[in-house]
């Protein structure tokens, strides 16, 4: 069994609140939300930065993220998309994941 946490909710060993699927991509709700709507979006396959992703995979991410905030109903207020890489950035899964967060202001620069 993979040791990677979000490796395991792609292949359904993990349990998760999935809100979408597809042969390339999986989206959930993240375990300690940082606002009303904080989903993640992932590959299904492990690549741990966003350095190591395609062009085709970071695009099917992004988009799949703006159409669920439409979905969740966050589009017309705003949102924002984040994607931590490495130590200064705060990545703690090395799983490449699109953060999307919405429901409430956020301040500008991040913390
Ligand atoms: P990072 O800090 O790496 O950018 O974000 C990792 C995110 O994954 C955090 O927001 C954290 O709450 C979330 N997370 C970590 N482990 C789990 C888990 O087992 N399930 C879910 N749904 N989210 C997780
Ligand atoms: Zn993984």
């Amino acid at each position: 069994m993979s040791e990677c946490i979000f490796c395991r909710i792609a292949q359904h060993q993990a349990k998760a609140d999935l809100i979408y699927e597809d042969d390339d991509i999986v989206a959930f709700r993240d375990l300690h939300p940082q606002a009303p709507t904080h989903i993640l979006l992932i590959p299904k396959g492990h690549i741990s930065t966003i350095e190591d992703a395609s062009p085709d995979m970071l695009g099917k991410l992004l988009s799949k993220a703006t159409e669920l905030a439409k979905k969740e109903g966050i589009s017309d207020k705003g949102y924002r998309t984040v994607i931590n890489c490495r130590e200064h950035a705060g990545q703690s899964v090395h799983h490449l994941h699109v953060h999307l967060l919405g429901g409430r202001w956020f301040h500008w620069p991040p913390g």
